[in-house]
């Protein structure tokens, strides 16, 4: 509600890139107040996560205090509090808690969650990569197996160096790059004796193609890099079921693993249905050009959780530039709304895709014309690029000391087992993987030994 002093007042949900972008446009404008709500004290830089989880950044690299961020803007005030409820119609939400806040306008910027297709076993046994938290545990299952075949060498027969990827596009594809690189480079060095060759990386997509929205010279580009540095592309494949200690992939075969990274798709966070607004595609709310909530004056939904038509009516990648703009676009829209003004249909300015694909391999393609680079110029562009779009001034330079390290030595990286939880395995606990492994696998199980690489 508007505060006594006559300031209209913006509720913010979600302090992701939308709703970061919407409060910094929103911030230190008279006559406005804004209160931004997230179940975390801190922005996550989800485009890092996978670095966090191979030991190339720290946690704190990519993660920035909300507070911090908004230390000089006396209008934004950050809560931290899970919203459970929405009520449209009076613009209120509410938190797990019971605490209210009402607005005059509403921005919803809550984000996505993993979507796992209902695949039996993924939501419970694999790694998923869409926040610091799942980082930071999939960083010491990692570090936790090397660590447990250091000691006993007899665990690679039960698929204790086997880690399966779901998912070819920018996610699976940029984490089986980095552990390609720990394989080949980092575990050598710091892991003395410890038999690499015996590795292996499966990288799984349903299509027929690595990062589909690239051109096919890419696709052939992706392909090549991770083949080369041993990741095995399994293209046409998915995952049917996880257990504690195999993955079963669709043609049958059965994967001794103690590590299925999840990176097979995302759906809109459970806000969107918890709170019953109307959702489309990928659980996504749709709304209109302008990012206004159909039916409901001063509620706009933007970022992820949104299913925004592009100039082509289709909706806008879940990308984490068009939920910076959209943000932008729903507090200039707000505060038009309160001057009286028109507002204006969300226009996306799409300035490129790049991936990173491992050491000196990466691929953009730039400007209007999604002009195409690949290797050393795309790696320069990439950091370039995050660089830009990191939070605070620390956090960059703290990257930057942290890429170069990782560039020049083979050593070193946050190589941080805090996670006991995660790193613990109960080598028992699967019989499709504790039997002798001759006599009791299913006939077309994959065993190291058999493996191509
Ligand atoms: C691994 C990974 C790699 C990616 N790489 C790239 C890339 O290279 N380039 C690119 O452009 N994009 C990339 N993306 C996509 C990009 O990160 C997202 O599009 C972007 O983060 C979406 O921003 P958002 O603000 O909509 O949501 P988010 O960044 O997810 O933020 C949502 C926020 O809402 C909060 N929240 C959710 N529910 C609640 C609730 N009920 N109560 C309170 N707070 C809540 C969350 O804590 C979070 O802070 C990547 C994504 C992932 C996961």
């Amino acid at each position: 509600m508007s505060a006594p002093d006559g300031r209209r007042h913006v509720v913010i949900v979600g302090g992701g890139f939308a709703g970061l972008g919407c409060a910094r446009e929103l911030a230190d404008h008279d006559g406005v107040r804004v209160t931004l709500i997230d179940r975390n004290n801190y922005h996550q830089f989800q485009p890092l996560l996978y670095q966090v989880a191979t030991s190339l950044l720290a946690p704190t690299d990519i993660a920035h205090s909300l507070r911090e961020v908004f230390a000089d803007q006396d209008n934004v005030d950050v809560k931290l509090a899970e919203i459970s409820s929405i009520d449209t119609r009076t613009k209120t939400v509410t938190s797990s808690d019971g605490e209210e806040w009402t607005a005059d306008a509403l921005v919803v910027a809550a984000g996505s969650q993993p979507n796992f297709f209902k695949t039996p076993g993924a939501d419970e046994n694999s790694f998923p990569l869409y926040s610091l938290d799942h980082a930071t545990r999939l960083r010491s299952r990692i570090l936790g197996l090397f660590e447990q075949v250091d000691r006993d060498p007899k665990l690679i027969d039960r698929g204790a160096l086997n880690f399966v990827i779901v998912g070819g596009g920018p996610t699976g594809v940029e984490v089986a790059g980095a552990i390609a690189d720990m394989i080949n480079v980092t575990v050598p060095a710091e892991y003395r004796g410890l038999d690499v060759g015996a590795a292996h990386i499966y990288l799984l997509d349903y299509g027929d193609a690595l990062l589909k929205p690239f051109s096919d010279k890419a696709h052939a580009y992706v392909a090549k890099v991770l083949t080369e540095r041993n990741v095995e592309l399994r293209l046409g494949t998915g995952v049917k079921e996880v257990g504690t200690g195999h993955a079963t992939l669709s043609d049958g075969t059965a994967v001794p693993t103690r590590c299925v990274i999840w990176g097979g798709g995302i759906m809109a966070a459970p806000v969107a249905a918890n709170c019953g607004l109307a959702q489309g595609r990928g659980g996504r709310v749709d709304v209109n050009p302008d990012l206004t909530l159909p039916g409901s004056d001063g509620v706009y939904v933007v970022g992820d959780i949104a299913n925004i038509p592009g100039p082509d009516k289709h909706p806008l990648p879940q990308l984490g530039s068009v939920a910076l703009q959209s943000g932008e676009a729903a507090a200039k829209n707000i505060l038009a709304e309160f001057e009286g003004k028109p507002r204006k249909d969300f226009d996306y300015k799409d300035k490129g895709i790049m991936a990173m694909i491992g050491r000196n391999a990466a691929i953009a393609e730039m400007g209007k014309g999604h002009h195409e680079v690949h290797g050393q110029l795309a790696h320069a562009a990439w950091l370039g690029v995050h660089m830009t779009l990191m939070t605070g001034t620390r956090d960059k330079i703290d990257a930057i000391v942290d890429w170069c390290w990782d560039r020049f030595s083979k050593t070193g990286g946050p190589h941080v087992l805090d996670r006991g939880d995660a790193a613990e395995i109960d080598w028992e606990d699967d019989p499709a993987v504790t039997s002798p492994p001759a006599a009791a696998s299913p006939p077309d199980a994959v065993q190291p030994s058999q493996a191509a690489r």
